[in-house]
């Protein structure tokens, strides 16, 4: 599914608008600005794929992609699809916005049996902070299989990032639906790509 071209075919602002379930599907959650987007288009390696730097407020949607080249119509399915879920942890949020999003992603993780993993993706410099301990508490709630994936590690010592791993394994101990192995990447310096491909790749089955 990697090395050929992806397309974006919608933005979901509300669960009536998602695509019928169909190709196995796996989503990226993380805070605004946790290089979310980065990572999508250096997974793909389109640079603009996902749109960088979501304006705070901005309309809240569940971005789809698809591999290039499928109709969609009958057999003709994409074999996997990649979500990118809305940014959360905006200090300036309004509750309505968190509601919203709170509202949409849990609909979303609930009613979705097609949805095979979340990747949550975890800043290096910062590690797993309250909001993201609330997602993980949200995601255990629905039931959903979740990864961590770490960000931007080329933004801290290569020291640091076994002690990192480390302290994000305690964390993640007593979320009963986190996958133990977390990923360590970063979309600068390209590392951790393949190993994250190689794990999406083996979750949709292809
Ligand atoms: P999003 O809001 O989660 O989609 O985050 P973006 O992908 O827009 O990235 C937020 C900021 O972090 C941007 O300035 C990116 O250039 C930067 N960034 C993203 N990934 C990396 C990375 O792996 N290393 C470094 N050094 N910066 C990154």
């Amino acid at each position: 599914i990697f090395g050929n071209p992806w397309i974006f075919i919608r933005g979901v602002p509300a669960m009536k608008f998602l695509p019928p379930e169909g190709p196995p599907e796996v989503a990226f959650a993380g805070r605004s600005n946790v290089g979310k987007s980065s990572l999508i288009n250096a997974l793909v390696g389109q640079k603009g794929l996902a749109r960088t730097s979501n304006t705070p407020g901005r309309t809240q949607e569940l971005n789809y992609f698809v591999p290039d080249g499928y109709s969609g119509e009958g057999d003709d399915l994409p074999p996997a699809a990649l979500v990118d879920m809305p940014g959360y942890g905006y200090a300036q949020a309004p509750k309505e916005q968190v509601d919203a999003w709170t509202k949409l992603v849990f609909d979303y993780l609930r009613g979705r049996a097609t949805l095979k993993r979340v990747y949550v993706l975890i800043d290096s410099r910062h590690g797993i902070k309250k909001n993201d301990d609330e997602v993980l508490t949200l995601l255990d709630k629905a039931a959903v299989s979740y990864q961590i994936v770490l960000t931007k590690t080329d933004k801290i010592k290569a020291a640091g990032v076994p002690k990192l791993l480390a302290e994000t394994a305690a964390k993640i101990a007593k979320h009963p639906a986190a996958y133990p192995e977390i990923l360590a990447t970063s979309s600068e310096k390209a590392s951790g790509l393949d190993e994250l491909r190689a794990e999406i790749a083996r979750t949709v089955g292809v």
